[in-house]
């Protein structure tokens, strides 16, 4: 099903057509009431009128995260405050949290893309559904809030936190639905396995996972763990939040409610555009936001645009999945490392648990990467007789990591439960460089 074929299954053209003129309204609109952007567009010549086609977006200014910090707390807010109903912010992975107002057309917006994006999920009104998103100044719980109201279906605002509560809830009210963190998802798995509450006991079955990367491995260990079908949702709140993209049923990329936010790849060195297919930094431009549109926005995050069509129906243009954010790219001694590629070896070693950290250090001027990673209490259990088998799994590792990243790293093996759980958006990585 689909929530709105009559935007989700725009004839390419008709599409580019629509998206040329609401960016001529919205580049129009900031230019008469951000001072931003009319100083940045005067600087290069440019006038609303030379915006007609959305292949003209290309003339248009960049904005960084770091113009919405120096314009901190409202200065790229367009609209009245009059005209604000709601505040967020970022979460504040990588610094400063931005703030973002919303009007009440906003708000609509967004609830109408969460619907599109649940709707592709098989979310339907008689469904159950629980939010386990943070609550308050983040996106994702009020965001996913309003689109499960808007659809029909029963929302239960569980938060975070209150997980023991949370894994009772899941089986008493039989809830079907389920959305949070990947990190948070395998957290209440395991809780409700604590439980003694059996996967036969649940009715979970759909789960709308994002705000961070996780990988195809996480997505199995998930799926089995909850008895779910899971499913990407991204989003960020400088665009909106979450339901930027959404997988379909395909599951081979996330479709970009490209009505409403218009997506180009570049490259984050030279700011050239990339060919489909090709990895470079995701920008999004807001088509149709008047609290705090953006024109040109670099989200840090890399991944690609895929080229052809989905056989779900739907036009609007799939992204892969994020592979990493320029800014949590690690660069040891020398070589690129994304967190998610230390994921996708960890998670295909039997013996390894999902729960994993590193820890980048600098030793006599030399970069030092340490991983801990948890085992599967079976795997211990098994040999809890004799230290070698952990020697053995340490070496395993090791050779795994070695043979992905070019690089070595020092592994140490961690007893099942010992590392801190997460209840938003895990924090892996810890980078003692940056302190020396
Ligand atoms: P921040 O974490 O930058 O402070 P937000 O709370 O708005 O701000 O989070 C947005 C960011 O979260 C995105 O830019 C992206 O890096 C990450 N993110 C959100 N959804 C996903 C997803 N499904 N997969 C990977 N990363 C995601
Ligand atoms: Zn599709």
């Amino acid at each position: 099903m689909i929530w709105n074929p009559s935007k989700e299954c725009m004839p390419e053209e008709q599409k580019r057509e629509l998206q040329g003129k609401r960016l001529h309204k919205v580049v129009d609109y900031v230019y008469h009431n951000v001072l931003f952007y009319r100083t940045k567009m005067q600087e290069l010549g440019l006038e609303p009128g030379d915006i007609r086609t959305i292949d003209d977006i290309v003339k248009l200014p960049f904005t960084t995260k770091q113009d919405l910090r120096d314009n901190y707390p409202f200065g790229l807010q367009a609209a009245p405050q009059s005209e604000i109903i709601r505040i967020h912010a970022s979460t504040g992975t990588t610094g400063n949290p931005t703030i973002v107002g919303y009007t009440r057309k906003d708000i609509d917006i967004w609830s109408e893309c969460m619907s599109r994006c649940l709707t592709a999920y098989g979310v339907r009104r008689s469904d159950i559904f629980s939010v386990a998103y943070g609550y308050g100044l983040f996106t994702g719980g009020l965001g996913v809030h309003y689109g499960v109201e808007n659809l029909g279906a029963t929302v239960v605002p569980a938060s975070t936190g209150g997980t023991q509560k949370h894994a009772k809830l899941l089986k008493d009210l039989g809830i079907t639905g389920l959305a949070c963190t990947p990190s948070y998802a395998l957290h209440l798995a395991e809780v409700v396995e604590k439980s003694g509450i059996g996967k036969d006991e649940l009715k979970l079955r759909v789960g709308a996972f994002g705000a961070e990367p996780w990988t195809e491995s996480m997505r199995q260990e998930i799926e089995s763990r909850l008895g779910l079908k899971g499913y990407n949702i991204y989003g960020l709140s400088e665009i909106m939040g979450p339901c930027v993209s959404y997988e379909c049923e395909c599951q081979h990329g996330s479709h970009i409610n490209e009505d409403h936010f218009y997506p180009e790849i570049i490259d984050p060195q030279t700011l050239r555009p990339i060919p489909a297919g090709e990895d470079g930094e995701l920008v999004f431009t807001t088509l149709t936001k008047t609290g705090m549109p953006v024109l040109r926005y670099r989200t840090r995050d890399l991944c690609s645009l895929l080229p052809g069509d989905c056989p779900c129906g739907r036009t609007f243009v799939r992204m892969s999945s994020i592979k990493g954010r320029t800014d949590d790219m690690l660069i040891i001694r020398g070589i690129n490392v994304f967190p998610s590629q230390v994921e996708s070896v960890l998670l295909g070693i039997p013996e390894c648990a999902p729960y994993y950290r590193l820890i980048v250090d600098r030793v006599n001027n030399l970069d030092t990467l340490t991983v801990q990673v948890e085992a599967r209490a079976e795997y211990l259990s098994r040999d809890m007789d004799t230290l070698s088998p952990i020697a053995a799994l340490e070496k395993k590792v090791a050779a795994r990591l070695r043979d992905v990243l070019s690089i070595s790293s020092a592994v140490q093996i961690k007893m099942p439960g010992s590392l801190e759980r997460f209840e938003g958006k895990a924090k892996i990585v810890t980078d003692n460089r940056k302190l020396i």
